[in-house]
Parts: C-alpha cells; structure tokens; sequence
C-alpha cells in the first residue's frame, strides 16, 4: 500500500477520499429510493357501501325530524339512543342540536324506491357511530348495546 499511496501528495489522498465518501452516499441514496414492494395497495371495497351509507343519512330533512322527534319524547334533550353521550352538555353552546343519525337497515337489504322512515334511524354520538361501522358486519343497535353493557360490567 505504502508504495502505491506513499509517495502520492496529501491532497489527491484526500480527493480520493472524498470521491469514495461521496460513492458512498449516493449508494446510500439508491438504497432509500428502492421500490417498496410491500406497499402494494389493493382496494377496500366495502368502504363504497359506507360512503354510500353516509350520504343516505345526510338526508337533512328527515335527520331533522328524527331529532326534533327525539327532542319532543325527551324532555328537549337530545342524546346518543346507545350511550347517552349528550353534546350540548359536554360542549355546551357550540354542541347545540348536533347527533349524528344512523340508517339502522343494511342497504343491502332495502328495496329499490324504498322509502326510510324515522324508526329507520338511530340517533347515535360520533363514537357510537364509528363504532357501529367500524367493523364488518356492521353491529345492530342490540348488538352496540351489549358491548357499551360489557364495559359497564368492567367499571
Ligand atoms: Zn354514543
Ligand atoms: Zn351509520
């Protein structure tokens, strides 16, 4: 080695070193922008079926009466039908009149032209919600009220 690089000067030591320093950054680099073979993505179908799901809710008119409804029976008050959650009193002012409403029936199972009426819907906080959607087969609303009674156990 002695006799190949000793008589060399200093500096071209020192280019050659950071010619192999640069080598190994831009392999480094190469490395990184590997494909990731593993992020292969493949399509959720149901997801269509929920988003579905969510615009037949959106119906504004009979999201209104259903709550008004709800209002009427309970004293004004309007809370989760599964957990009580009640969004005036926890953000008071701001949470005025806000619950979600769910389509209690699978879409699944309604005709075509059919027609939803109030005992369709269930109205339901954002938790509860999600919860009911969250998983495949979507909970009934018997079925979200036995698991809210299984935590309540573990109180
Ligand atoms: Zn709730
Ligand atoms: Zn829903």
């Amino acid at each position: 080695m002695w006799d190949i690089w000793g008589e060399k000067p200093h500096a071209t030591i020192a280019q050659i070193a950071e010619a192999i320093k640069k080598c190994i950054a831009a392999e480094e680099v190469q490395a990184v922008a590997e494909p990731h073979i593993e992020y292969n993505y493949n399509a959720v179908e149901s997801q269509i079926l929920t988003r579905v799901h969510t615009v037949r809710e959106r119906d504004k008119r009979i999201v209104m009466l259903k709550k008004e409804k709800f209002q009427d029976e309970n004293n004004g008050k309007l809370y989760c039908e599964a957990c009580s959650f009640d969004f005036a009193s926890r953000y008071p002012r701001h949470g005025d009149g806000f619950m979600e409403c769910h389509h209690i029936k699978p879409l699944s199972e309604l005709r075509p032209g059919e027609e939803t009426t109030l005992d369709d819907l269930a109205l339901l906080c954002s938790n509860c919600h999600r919860m009911v959607h969250y998983r495949r087969p979507w909970l009934d609303m018997k079925e979200l009220n036995q698991v809210l009674a299984r935590a309540d156990e573990r109180l």
